[in-house]
């Protein structure tokens, strides 16, 4: 991979934290989930867990506003590169970030249909600690560092359906804005992570 400043894109369970972090691992890239951040705070009750619990018991989009300057300041301590998932969400947080870039990183957009959305968010875990996904099944402990496996609070059918509608109002104007600058490579997200992350690695 020769980029080394890459952000996935991608409804919620399109795989974007499974593929993120592998790639992220096997090309030594900093890696940040801003929804992993965002759970975290809540969990701890932090100042932004406070701003931000109304939002994401909703299903909807924490404002711009809270997620530019948060972001761009992690970026701005980063070194060599870098890998974002689930940021930037809207046009204003790609507009946010490039501003901040001279290399402007490539947006990888993971594509999966409706309906293996919802079979794969019914069946959803995820480690409390590491924030590492697992499926039902899989045990009651994440593989990697023994944190406890629990469903996502925001899985919840109704929200699920918010963050859909979200996804499709804010986010695919920011897909359209790198797929116009060709800086998006579209990725087919339907199979399993091994066949994703082939296709991701590209
Ligand atoms: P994710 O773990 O990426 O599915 O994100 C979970 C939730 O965190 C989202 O549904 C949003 O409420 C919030 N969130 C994460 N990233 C962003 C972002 N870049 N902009 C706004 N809200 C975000």
């Amino acid at each position: 991979m020769k980029f080394r400043h890459l952000v996935f894109l991608g409804p919620p369970a399109s795989g974007k934290g499974t593929q993120g972090r592998r790639l992220a691992k096997e090309n030594h890239l900093a890696y940040l989930s801003t929804g992993a951040l965002l759970r975290s705070a809540l969990r701890d009750d932090t100042p932004l867990g406070q701003k931000a619990r109304s939002f994401l018991d909703r299903g909807e989009y924490v404002p711009d506003e809270i997620m530019i300057p948060m972001v761009l300041e992690w970026v701005g301590k980063q070194g060599d590169g870098w890998l974002l998932d689930g940021f930037p969400r809207t046009v204003p947080q790609v507009e946010a970030l490039d501003s901040l870039l001279e290399v402007k990183p490539l947006a990888i957009i993971l594509h999966v249909s409706n309906d293996e959305l919802r079979r794969r968010v019914a069946c959803r875990l995820e480690c409390v600690e590491c924030h590492r996904v697992a499926r039902e099944g899989e045990g009651e402990l994440c593989p990697e560092c023994q944190g406890k496996l629990e469903p996502r609070e925001d899985d919840a059918a109704e929200n699920f359906g918010n963050r859909l509608d979200e996804y499709r109002r804010l986010v695919i104007p920011a897909v359209t804005y790198y797929c116009d600058q060709q800086r998006a490579r579209i990725v087919n997200g339907m199979g399993s992570p091994d066949e994703v992350y082939a296709r991701v690695r590209g």
